[in-house]
């Protein structure tokens, strides 16, 4: 079952200089940065109340993140998904017809274990599933 927006994802080209940005907006600091090697990204994690914010910059031009700014430019990248199972979550999706890019989950930002749905089954939103990764 989905559970709720987990976080929005932002394609920036510079983390550095939106950082100044949404800390001037959230009037605070981020409270995480972390790059995820696969996906050669670095991100920058803001929380305000519920909300979380994610935003994400290519650290190679082959990463997905250039290759969306580089199509669409800086804006709102994907939208996030809390799942209590990915698993089970994966699987009933996909017996309802959609594009899964992911149909393993795999590891993501800040201990989650994540999946991506196609654009092309949903409308043109990228929507990324994300539980907690249980503790080993
Ligand atoms: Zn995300």
């Amino acid at each position: 079952m989905i559970q709720k927006i987990e976080h929005i994802g932002i394609a920036v080209k510079d983390a550095e200089a939106s950082e100044k940005v949404f800390n001037a907006l959230f009037n605070q600091k981020p409270y995480k940065k972390e790059i995820v090697e696969s996906e050669m990204v670095q991100t920058v994690f803001y929380q305000s109340g519920p909300n979380k914010i994610e935003l994400l910059q290519a650290l190679s031009p082959d990463s997905a993140i250039a290759k969306f700014i580089e199509k669409k430019g800086e804006g709102i990248h994907h939208i996030a998904f809390a799942v209590e199972d990915i698993y089970a979550e994966i699987e009933r999706l996909k017996e309802e017809g959609f594009q899964l890019i992911h149909e393993t989950p795999k590891a993501g930002a800040d201990n989650k274990l994540i999946a991506f749905l196609h654009p092309k089954s949903t409308n043109g939103v990228l929507i990324e599933l994300c539980m907690d990764k249980p503790l080993e």
